[in-house]
């Protein structure tokens, strides 16, 4: 019997992720298959609908567009800061990642733009606004055990809390 993709499927894909101008953004290649379990949020919805009813040895495109991926960019989370704002750090640069301690508890933030004592900060997801182009190869599907229905996750390889 072929196992089709559904709820509570353990699934193993091997994808290749590229933005809009074709470039790489992340890949299973050389790190193995990416195992999840389906229908428990461990994947972007998008993909997860498209993953839906497929078989092993699938393999499809699939473009995801930002509200179904990582969200749309939250103009609220791009921040003009001063420079006084980060006492500590020598060399401000662009694309510097900080944590910092926001409203809905710790944020990761990047330096996206330096204009003398002005810092712009972005506290957006770096994938956020972006639609996502995947090439995805279904490679493994078999029923989760109720151990990881319970937990809503995988316990493939060394993986188990
Ligand atoms: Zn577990």
């Amino acid at each position: 019997m072929t196992l089709m993709i559904g709820k509570n499927s353990v699934v193993g894909i091997n994808y290749t992720l590229t933005n809009d101008d074709g470039e790489v953004m992340d890949s299973s290649d050389g790190r193995g298959p990416l195992v999840y379990l389906h229908g428990a949020q461990n994947l972007i919805q998008g993909l997860e609908k498209q993953l839906a009813g497929k078989t092993v040895g699938a393999s499809f495109k699939a473009t995801i567009a930002a509200a179904d991926a990582y969200g749309e960019t939250d103009p609220s989370l791009i921040q003009t800061l001063s420079r006084d704002m980060f006492r500590g750090v020598d060399n401000i640069e662009v694309g510097m990642g900080f944590t910092a301690q926001g409203p809905q508890g710790q944020q990761h933030i990047v330096v996206t733009a330096i204009k003398g004592n002005e810092v712009t900060v972005d506290g957006n997801h770096p994938m956020a606004g972006k639609t996502l182009h995947f090439d995805v190869e279904v490679v493994s599907v078999r029923d989760a055990t109720a151990e990881e229905i319970d937990h809503g996750h995988v316990h493939d390889g060394s993986h188990h809390h």
